[in-house]
């Protein structure tokens, strides 16, 4: 499995809390953007024959005007053949949806669709500064529905400002009520240099404390799990036969191309960075032809377990000791103390995490 990931790092706003690589830019900057992306897929040209899986994301891809998005998906279908790709997804904002570009998607191939929903809460979607509301959300899945996409995820965020746990609940169960197969639902992450992270550091925001975040995650579990959508990731939930193949690529470790400004890869033994900044990235790929910004060795046992953890069927340690030739419970004894803590579970040669010790993964993540 061959993964592509495509970066488009164009917003209409920015939202408090975004530290993806992004930019409001004028459609001449997104039109020099879309000749150095067509440069780098050139690049790329031989491995491109092999894709499995891509991914358009962002920034916000529908962002793009429809001529844009016509430019970009003649420059995908130049270099991939999408009859052999088995999932096309690219990410959308709900108020972009438009029939047009709901049939411009279908027509090209796409076969799977995010959109940034976040919230249900329409005065928290407002602290965040984003621009839609929930009838966006409606009608564009009405919209994709009509161009027949049927295989839809929904990006929801918890532990928002002003969110208690009864709006979590509000939120999952605006959510469960959606012709959807899949949600990502991520806590928040305040990063430096967002307005978020100012805001709190002024004391004009606060959050929940982190009990309160355990309890909106654990509610969260317990209502998807229950209504139809499994677990399979610490964030992700699929209906049957839904699980993202795309991000399946990347948490079994398999490799993948990144192209676009802030994007990353692993391909042959090496992970790469593209430089996140849109003016630099153009300059990159017209002097090197790539946007890559820096590379680092590929660490096959460290990043198998630190993305193979992430899932809930966990890692299974007979493949670890055929591939690496090592007993994992020997080389990290302290996996032995987390089971006997109850934080890991071992069954059937799999290790993963048990519920309390997903609670608090970055302990265990520490050890890799
Ligand atoms: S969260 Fe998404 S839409 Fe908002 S600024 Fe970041 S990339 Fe743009």
């Amino acid at each position: 499995m061959l993964g592509l990931y495509i970066h488009i790092p164009f917003c209409k706003a920015i939202c408090t809390y975004c530290d993806f690589a992004k930019e409001v830019a004028s459609s001449d900057k997104q039109d020099a953007y879309l000749n150095a992306l067509n440069k780098e897929f050139e690049y790329y040209q031989d491995a491109l024959k092999n894709v499995k899986t891509i991914y358009i994301g962002g920034g916000t891809p529908s962002a793009l005007s429809d001529i844009q998005l016509n430019t970009l998906f003649t420059i995908i279908n130049t270099y991939v053949n999408t009859k052999n790709v088995i999932e096309y997804t690219i990410e959308a904002n709900p108020n972009d949806i438009t029939l047009a570009k709901a049939n411009l998607f279908k027509k090209n191939g796409i076969n799977r669709v995010s959109l940034g929903v976040q919230t249900f809460n329409e005065k928290i979607l407002k602290v965040l500064n984003r621009k839609h509301v929930n009838e966006d959300v409606y009608n564009g899945l009405k919209l994709l529905q009509d161009a027949a996409i049927h295989n839809i995820n929904i990006d929801l965020i918890f532990n928002l400002p002003y969110q208690s746990i009864d709006n979590v609940k509000e939120d999952l169960k605006a959510a469960t009520q959606l012709p959807i197969t899949h949600i990502s639902y991520y806590s928040l992450i305040v990063e430096e240099n967002t307005k978020l992270y100012y805001d709190i550091q002024n004391k004009k925001l606060t959050l929940n404390d982190e009990d309160i975040e355990g309890e909106m995650y654990e509610t969260i579990i317990d209502t998807l799990t229950s209504t139809h959508f499994d677990q399979y990731e610490i964030s992700n939930y699929a209906k049957k036969g839904y699980q993202s193949k795309h991000n399946l690529v990347y948490w079994k470790n398999e490799d993948y191309i990144g192209i676009g400004a802030g994007s990353h890869g692993k391909y042959l033994n090496e992970r790469y960075y593209n430089t996140r900044s849109v003016k630099y990235y153009i300059e990159n790929v017209l002097k090197t032809n790539h946007g890559k910004a820096s590379r680092y060795p590929y660490e096959p046992l460290r990043d198998t377990m630190l993305m193979g953890l992430r899932l809930t069927e966990g890692v299974n340690l007979k493949e670890i000791k055929d591939r690496f030739d090592i007993e994992l419970l020997q080389a990290y004894p302290k996996l032995e103390d987390y089971i006997k803590e109850g934080l890991l579970e071992l069954s059937n040669h799999y290790l993963r995490f048990t519920r309390k010790g997903i609670l608090i993964g970055n302990i265990i993540f520490s050890l890799f």
